[in-house]
């Protein structure tokens, strides 16, 4: 078993979906294998589907700190969850920077026109 075959069987556990035997080898490849072994910990102290419930509290800063810990600790061993939390990031920095977008378009115009007037002025 290699590791991303490891963790997609991890998330299958947590869910209940596993074969039963499988979990052997899972035991198995978490004995010779640190980092999946804290993959295992962590996810079982906070499940991906939890982690994307909470997601938005985390962002926001509103998550207890205890929680917060946590929510660092399965980032540093899920990479699922670190996609994830990228992809949430940049959609969000995505639809910030839309706004920030129109507000720069409004003020487009009045520079123009300042622009314009000045290059009159000069030209009389
Ligand atoms: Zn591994
Ligand atoms: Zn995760």
């Amino acid at each position: 078993m290699n590791c991303p075959e490891f963790r997609d069987k991890t998330h299958e556990h947590l869910r209940g979906n596993l074969p039963r035997g499988e979990e052997v080898e899972l035991k198995a490849h978490a004995e010779e294998c640190s980092e999946c072994s804290d993959f295992t910990s962590t996810c079982s102290e906070l499940t991906c589907k939890e982690f994307v419930d909470f997601l938005h509290s985390f962002i926001d800063g509103e998550l207890a700190k205890e929680r917060a810990t946590v929510f660092d600790r399965h980032l540093s061993v899920c990479p699922d969850c670190t996609a994830y939390l990228e992809s949430y990031r940049r959609t969000m920095e995505l639809s910030v920077l839309a706004m920030t977008d129109l507000s720069v378009s409004e003020k487009i115009p009045e520079e123009l026109v300042l622009a314009v007037l000045n290059a009159q002025k000069q030209g009389e």
